[in-house]
């Protein structure tokens, strides 16, 4: 199957997640899923500048079945999400300032499980509600790890947006543009919530 149109979906929406500052040109990575496996960002490219040939087709083991570059270091995330969450169709990772940090300030840097986000309920929107369900906090692992993909994974069966503490955040939804209105609603509720602190 032709999957140019797919992959340039995914590339044109980390492109959009980089030009709106929801990520730095390092950080984040994005995937897909297709029926031969997931199309995925390339690890360590400028994530602001990618094309349809850069993204990288992988089968359900992690093997490259097309493709130039190396697979995002957290491809093995991203597979174990697909396979808990099968109604989950696209995942996005970036790593925005405000909410990593304001992530970080919510909660102790020693918890050692996942919180829930101590947000208001008048910190949400309606839409982020049924975007994201709720939000939830993880201890920092080392990126690209079995442990990070193992927390991250058990996180997202019943929400759909999560935070790791000094890195950034992971949404899924069911396909590459509603995962980027779900980064839109994460980003929107966590700038609600620190407006409300620095003005009441
Ligand atoms: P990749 O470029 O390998 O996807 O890594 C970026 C990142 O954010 C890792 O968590
Ligand atoms: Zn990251």
């Amino acid at each position: 199957m032709d999957l140019t149109g797919r992959a340039s979906e995914l590339a044109e929406v980390m492109k959009l997640a980089y030009e709106r500052g929801y990520t730095t040109g390092a950080g984040g990575n994005a995937s897909a899923r297709v029926d031969e496996g997931i199309l995925i960002t390339p690890s360590g490219e400028f994530k602001g500048r990618l094309r349809a040939e850069d993204i990288i087709l992988i089968d359900r083991q992690g093997r490259v079945l097309e493709g130039k570059g190396r697979p995002s270091s957290e491809w093995k995330l991203h597979l174990k999400v697909y396979e808990i969450r099968p109604d989950v169709g696209a995942i996005l990772h970036c790593h925005h300032a405000v909410v990593t940090g304001l992530a970080m300030s919510m909660v102790s840097s020693k918890i050692d499980g996942e919180v829930l986000a101590p947000l208001r309920e008048s910190d949400w929107t309606e839409e982020a509600k049924i975007m994201l369900r709720d939000v939830k906090i993880l201890p920092w692992r080392p990126y690209g790890t079995e442990e990070l993909a193992e927390i991250v994974s058990n996180a997202l069966k019943d929400v759909n947006a999560v935070i790791v503490l000094r890195h950034g955040a992971f949404v899924v939804s069911k396909d590459p543009w509603l995962a980027l209105s779900a980064m839109d609603s994460l980003v929107e509720v966590f700038t609600i919530n620190l407006v409300r602190r620095l003005v009441g």
